[in-house]
């Protein structure tokens, strides 16, 4: 008989050497994590992306350009349906606005994220593009618009976008179709190639703690993104939304988003993966524990004060204190704190094979 506590260190042994496990010894970690050791599985973790990226951690500027959607995923507080949301959507002059706020508080990238808005038509954006990328000649873009096109997404590259984040929620066909009414899996997968195909640093990535997810649902999640090699991994727990029919339901918990983000590490050992906000709003030390787990980026709040109560995707969601682009001094602070060190650059992919 195998010693089950033997096994779960020679399997993140062997993934950290190999950075590769499969569903069953996946889902034989995910089982036992808790008995038998977060702690190793983190510090592996953090071994490998120190391997990579050192002590850096990058900050974006994230800028919530629109919460009107014609989406209707049951999990979002800003979907198509509830109506008791306050509705709002920058202007041009109001997202450079933002930008230029950004750039003078250090940031070089900036993240524009929004509901799937018809109001931002690829005209729109190739000026605005245009505009932000000429302007900020050492920033990168990154756009979060949710599905569009090949030719959208083709337009918006060619204009000068550099990346582009599109979770793909989960994995699992069944319940992707359960948490989304009007969306289609395959149209969001092909979405994802379809960024890659053009040559945007692409990032993927799902929720942890989604009602009915299952942990083979979760290392299945894994397998994919090994398969897909996204540049980018945004993890980040379930919350629930007051308004919407999972009101009712457990959040996602801090514990099995931090392993999911490790194990992240471990598989896609030069991914940028964040930090993220929702994380951040379920634990007070969710933040630090996400970097402790291998995380390397942190996307403060970078939207205009006033709207920030409005992009409300989930209840609690923090936007003030350290998440607020405006105490980025005092962000940079905590995160050295930890043994960790701010970088404002750019912070690209890094491209080892051909950097070496
Ligand atoms: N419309 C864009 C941006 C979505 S908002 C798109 O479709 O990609 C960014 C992310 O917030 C989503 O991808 C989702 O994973 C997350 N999110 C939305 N509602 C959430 C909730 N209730 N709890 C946790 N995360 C949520």
């Amino acid at each position: 008989m195998v010693n089950k506590k033997y096994l779960f260190k020679y399997l993140i042994d062997k993934l950290y050497e190999k950075n590769y496990l499969n569903l069953d010894e996946l889902v034989f970690i995910l089982d036992n994590v808790h008995i038998y050791g977060r702690e190793y599985l983190m510090e592996k973790a953090d071994e490998t992306r120190r391997r990579y990226y050192g002590r850096k951690v990058y900050l974006r500027g994230l800028i919530e350009v629109s919460n009107y959607c014609r989406r209707q995923c049951k999990y979002c507080g800003i979907n198509a349906l509830n109506k008791k949301v306050h509705r709002y959507r920058l202007t041009k002059e109001e997202i450079l606005r933002r930008c230029q706020v950004g750039y003078e508080l250090g940031f070089r990238t900036f993240v524009l994220q929004g509901g799937e808005d018809s109001y931002y038509s690829d005209n729109f954006l190739v000026d605005l593009i245009g505009e932000i990328k000429d302007r900020y000649k050492d920033a990168a873009l990154t756009l979060s618009l949710g599905e569009r096109s090949y030719e959208s997404y083709k337009s918006l590259y060619m204009a000068g976008a550099d990346r582009y984040l599109l979770r793909h929620e989960t994995i699992n066909r069944e319940l992707f179709e359960e948490i989304h009414i009007n969306s289609n899996y395959d149209e969001r997968i092909e979405a994802l190639w379809n960024l890659k195909e053009i040559g945007y640093q692409v990032g993927a990535g799902f929720m942890v703690g989604i009602p009915k997810q299952t942990k083979e649902d979760l290392a299945r999640d894994l397998l994919f993104l090994k398969e897909l090699e996204p540049e980018m991994v945004g993890i980040g727990p379930f919350i629930p939304h007051r308004d919407t029919i999972y009101r009712d339901e457990r959040p996602g918990t801090l514990e099995d988003t931090i392993t999911l983000l490790a194990l992240t590490r471990l598989f896609l050992p030069k991914a940028l993966i964040p930090a993220t906000t929702a994380l951040a709003s379920i634990h007070p030390h969710g933040r630090e524990l996400g970097l402790r787990a291998g995380a390397n980026v942190v996307m403060p709040n970078l939207s205009p004060p006033d709207v920030r109560k409005d992009y409300s995707l989930y209840d609690g969601k923090v936007s003030t204190g350290y998440e607020a682009a405006e105490f980025r001094k005092e962000l940079e602070e905590s995160i050295g704190r930890i043994g960790y060190a701010v970088d404002m650059s750019r912070g690209d992919y890094i491209e080892w094979e051909r950097a070496l």
